[in-house]
């Protein structure tokens, strides 16, 4: 029987997926400190004691993420946007658009019909449009990120902010406080101003269906929400596992044909 490893060191967050005959038997999700190989083998730490597997029951594991030429004990190493759209693809058979939102980039990803990477866009050069400029709003709120999307959704008012740059929107957040605005109508502008950016990137790619979202910030149903009101369609949620294991599923798919290539 083969079991499989899939690793992907981000810049936030590290991943990690243990796959026997693909099924999921396994993950974990850590803080990556900051270094990478540290960060790897914490999280791989962390799985085989949820697991009781070890090193020596994984026949083959693929590296990915930002931090994935640092890992030692990986058989290979693939870019984050094949082993998203593995993964997703994995997950969301009908997936042929992938929004991956991180915690310092976002990027779009299309696939051909038979789940082919087609093409790719990024946005890694500024904090908005990323899981970062959440992050940074929630903090200025003092809230925790995962209540990003369920306060939105109490909201009859969101405001708009009027610069996507995160360092404006942070100066407006704290004016928008000390305006005594509902915490709600700030976090639904927070969503949405998030999701503007995202779609702005989505507009230079042709979006076919289904789409699909992927990466921790796929756990904000408020960017989710807002999403789709402004695509006008319906996003995939993936519901099988945690969309933010969605790197490492992907890793831990390749793996797993890696080793049966060689069998
Ligand atoms: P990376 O792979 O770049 O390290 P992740 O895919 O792990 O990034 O995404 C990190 C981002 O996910 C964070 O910046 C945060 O905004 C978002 N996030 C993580 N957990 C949650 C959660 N429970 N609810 C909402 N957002 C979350």
């Amino acid at each position: 029987m083969t079991i499989a490893a899939g690793c992907d060191v981000g810049s936030l967050t590290s991943k990690a997926v243990v796959m026997k005959n693909r099924r999921v038997l396994g993950a974990a999700i850590i803080r990556s400190g900051p270094k990478p190989a540290e960060s790897a083998a914490k999280v791989m730490a962390a799985v085989f004691e949820q697991t009781g597997l070890s090193q020596k029951d994984i026949s083959c594991c693929v590296g990915t993420g930002y931090g994935r030429e640092k890992i030692s004990f990986v058989d290979q190493t693939v870019s984050e946007i094949s082993c998203h759209a593995k993964g997703a693809k994995w997950l969301v058979p009908s997936a042929r658009t992938i929004f991956d939102i991180g915690g310092q980039d976002c990027k779009v990803i299309k696939l051909d019909p038979r789940g082919n990477l087609e093409k790719f866009v990024t946005n890694d050069k500024c904090a908005s449009g990323t899981g970062r400029f959440l992050d940074v709003m929630a903090q200025v709120m003092n809230i925790s990120v995962s209540d990003l999307g369920a306060l939105a959704a109490k909201s009859d008012a969101p405001v708009t902010f009027a610069s996507v740059c995160t360092v404006f929107a942070q100066a407006d957040v704290i004016k928008l406080i000390n305006a005594r605005r509902p915490a709600a109508d700030i976090c639904a502008g927070i969503n949405t101003a998030m999701a503007n950016r995202v779609s702005m990137l989505a507009n230079t790619i042709r979006l076919e269906k289904d789409i699909c979202i992927t990466g921790g910030v796929a756990k904000n149903d408020g960017v989710v929400t807002a999403l789709n009101k402004i695509l006008g369609c319906r996003i995939k949620r993936i519901k099988r596992v945690d969309p933010q294991l969605t790197g490492a599923v992907g890793a831990a798919l390749f793996a797993l044909e890696k080793k049966n290539e060689k069998n």
